[in-house]
């Protein structure tokens, strides 16, 4: 008899050893890779250790076959329970976890939601408002698509006024107009309403020009006072109140002789540069100073055009670019800045 373990053939002595590696790797395994792992080792198809225990069965003995047949199937048996025992073992840790990383820990600080801020022209706007109504004015609004009439015709404007010009005026297919300032607001107010009059027009106007200080469509401010017994000197306190107040107590005020058709007389308003105080800097050309606003008395013609009679009543009137305030008081070097909706400039222009 050749020196074999009784009560074991060599054949079955072999699958009792396989069955412990099995038990031994099925031991290590940690996730699902290794699962994956030990199963194409063991049961898979080609290479699968339990396929190919099975291979060897025809060169069996034939008095061992039966036992060697029976030996691979228990194996085989205990293999397929024991990948089914660790997959259900791997999907509850999965479950497990997953439930864990979507739990709410509300420990944790919360998100922070991005705060959004006022536009530059927005926030001068409400400035602006602001001060006059401390001034005892009150807002008025008119439409941005106005007639000849409104626009030029009750503002003094002759016929034949360059501002008329298409060069300067989107005129509409119809013969109206998008407003070019917000005048005709002051004209539908005195139409509307008996004095005393004091209103603040802010608002979009239009105009053709494009470059670096314009826009085809910019913001503008207009303010009227109509009353018995107005002045210039009206006229000049209110300004460096309001300019003041704009941008700091020292700013001076000067008032320069000019033209408007609406008022008589007019002046453009300057003040003295922000940027440099009045010293003199690159901004203001080295003058010192800056111009502003536009004003003015009320024309005679204007008032009794709107039925105001300009024997008993007089008024002054005022207009700025809100858009040009924005770039002063903001350090802003190109007017399409401000429409380009770029987030960065929102978040650096704060109150
Ligand atoms: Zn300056």
């Amino acid at each position: 008899m050749p020196s074999e373990e009784p009560g074991a053939s060599a054949p079955l002595q072999r699958i009792t050893e396989q069955t412990q590696l099995f038990q031994d790797e099925a031991a290590q395994v940690e996730d699902r890779e290794g699962w994956q792992r030990l199963r194409v080792r063991w049961l898979g198809r080609k290479q699968g250790i339990v396929r190919s225990l099975l291979g060897q069965l025809k060169d069996i003995p034939a008095a061992d076959k039966r036992d060697f047949g029976q030996a691979v199937n228990q194996l085989k048996v205990l293999v397929e329970e024991r990948l089914g025992g660790l997959d259900a073992e791997l999907t509850e840790g999965e479950r497990q976890h997953a439930q864990r990383s979507a739990a709410v820990d509300v420990t944790l600080p919360g998100r922070q939601p991005v705060l959004g801020s006022v536009h530059p022209v927005n926030l001068v706007t409400q400035k602006i408002v602001e001060i006059f109504s401390g001034l005892g004015y009150s807002v008025a609004e008119g439409p941005e698509v106005e007639d000849d009439y409104h626009n030029f015709e009750a503002l003094n404007f002759p016929p034949d006024h360059p501002a008329r010009d298409t060069q300067d005026t989107f005129f509409l297919e119809d013969g109206r107009l998008l407003r070019t300032h917000t005048s005709p607001v002051q004209i539908r107010t005195m139409l509307a309403r008996k004095p005393p009059i004091r209103i603040l027009c802010p608002g979009r106007v239009y105009r053709h020009d494009n470059d670096l200080r314009h826009s085809p469509m910019f913001h503008q401010v207009e303010g009227l006072a109509v009353a018995e017994g107005i002045t210039m000197g009206h006229l000049k306190g209110t300004l460096e109140a309001f300019i003041q107040q704009l941008f700091t107590a020292d700013t001076g005020v000067r008032l320069r002789p000019s033209y408007f058709p609406f008022t008589e007389p007019s002046a453009e308003v300057d003040i003295t540069c922000p940027f440099c105080s009045g010293e003199g800097c690159q901004v203001c050309s080295k003058t010192g100073w800056m111009e502003i606003l536009g004003a003015g008395m009320v024309d005679p013609r204007v008032l009794s055009g709107c039925g105001i009679d300009p024997k008993i009543y007089s008024g002054f009137a005022f207009g700025l670019g809100i858009d040009r305030v924005a770039m002063i008081r903001y350090g802003i070097p190109n007017i399409r800045l401000l429409f380009d909706n770029d987030e960065r400039l929102l978040r650096q222009v704060k109150i």
